[in-house]
């Protein structure tokens, strides 16, 4: 099929939810796609975070293939190779204790929740309120304004971003939001009832904002003085993005449940819900599951994955906090940059009052992808792109960036 008809059948058959990019890509190598017609496009978005190491790496392509061709799926009541092995590999990147997979980021931080509110309740206990009704004591959950967490009920009643939360009441209870990097804001949020602090340490679709030091360790502080969870929602800012392999380690703080999801399958879908110390064993057999959770070929691939972590002594972190060095250098001197916020390869560019849409359709145009968050120019390139294809696109974005 050519770009017009994929569109046209797109438009009609598929509920319009998305506003998409004027653009169908049929394949792809690298950091490069392309379309029916053999238009070429330089890709600053991995998906959004997803293709890690860029489209159809060969040894990945090939881990999956052979999965797929031994057995598909095989469900949870049985014992599988490629999870366990996908699984050991996280528990040894991370040092934490265990891991659940779900089939995606919003179904990660479910899990999340839930594991917290188990661990706050065999912990903390119920008591009987005014109505005669057991309540637990401990079950609220403290999030950032500006963050983002899922489109699930409850991971849409955790996002703290208003815009998020209308039409579709009743929300879930027991959800408080404090203002981010605002220390006084967060201990006014947190009470009694407070058995979580949910938080991005870089907010991606908010804005691509990090949080400040010293506000990161202000809530490790409160979590280690209360007993309070502390969740890392590294969906977008895990697996290597930032240029550690999570990234909370920038802020030196140390997560009891981490979730994790969008890199990890290098394009397969798959999450975690990983456990440390303290939420080991918070969730029994039947308190969660997944029919397709940790399946066979999506394991095959994060293993993979993983795998890449792991092998020449963690050299491909390096290379990604170098990588994301040099890039952020040449995003500092394209004219019209104000400023570059993000960590490791989660960029984020302003361009002042620029109207971002505008560059972003201007790119794509001219053969790149990027995403955009809020007012800011979002770039998540795949964790294995060189100098040349950085340096290649950053030609096409500095073009865009001074005729729009
Ligand atoms: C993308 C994202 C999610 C949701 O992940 P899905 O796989 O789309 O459900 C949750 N949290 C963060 C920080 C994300 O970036």
């Amino acid at each position: 099929m050519n770009s017009t008809e994929i569109k046209q059948l797109e438009d009609t058959y598929v509920a319009n939810t998305y506003g998409r990019y004027d653009v169908a890509i049929a394949c792809g190598s690298g950091c490069r796609a392309r379309d029916s017609e053999g238009r070429e496009y330089i890709d600053f978005t991995s998906g959004v975070g997803v293709n890690s190491l860029g489209y159809c790496e060969p040894g990945w392509v090939a881990a999956v293939q052979a999965q797929a061709a031994a057995v598909q799926h095989v469900s949870n009541l049985f014992y599988s190779e490629p999870c366990a092995r996908a699984a050991e590999k996280l528990i040894k990147l991370t040092g934490m204790k265990n891991v659940f997979f779900s089939n995606s980021g919003a179904e990660a931080n479910e899990g999340a929740i839930k594991a917290a509110r188990k661990y706050s309740f065999l912990k903390y206990g119920q008591t009987e309120n005014a109505q005669g009704e057991d309540a637990p004591n401990r079950y609220r959950i403290v999030t950032l304004a500006g963050s983002f967490h899922g489109r699930t009920m409850a991971t849409i009643t955790a996002t703290g971003q208003d815009s998020f939360h209308k039409y579709f009441t009743p929300f879930l209870q027991g959800f408080d939001y404090a203002e981010t990097n605002n220390i006084a804001s967060l201990r006014e949020t947190v009470t009694d009832e407070t058995c979580a602090i949910m938080v991005e340490f870089v907010q991606g679709e908010g804005g691509v904002n990090e949080l400040d030091t010293a506000f990161v360790r202000e809530i490790a502080q409160v979590c280690q003085e209360r007993d309070i969870l502390l969740i890392a929602d590294e969906v977008q800012t895990g697996i290597g993005r930032t240029g550690k392999f999570m990234s909370y380690e920038h802020f030196g703080v140390h997560p009891d449940i981490v979730t994790c999801a969008k890199a990890l399958g290098g394009g397969l879908p798959i999450g975690a819900v990983i456990f440390g110390e303290k939420t080991d064993g918070a969730l029994g057999p039947g308190d969660h599951g997944s029919t397709y959770g940790g399946g066979p070929v999506v394991s095959a691939g994060a293993d993979y994955v993983l795998g890449k972590f792991l092998e020449r002594d963690g050299a491909f972190l390096r290379e990604i906090a170098e990588t994301g060095t040099y890039f952020r250098e040449q995003i500092l001197g394209i004219p019209g940059v104000q400023g570059v916020t993000g960590l490791g390869l989660m960029i984020g560019v302003d361009v002042g009052d620029k109207d971002v849409k505008a560059i972003t359709k201007t790119c794509a145009a001219n053969g790149l992808l990027i995403l955009t968050a809020k007012t800011r120019i979002r770039l998540l390139p795949p964790l294995i792109i060189g100098k040349e294809d950085i340096d290649a696109g950053i030609a096409i974005l500095a073009e865009a960036i001074a005729t729009v």
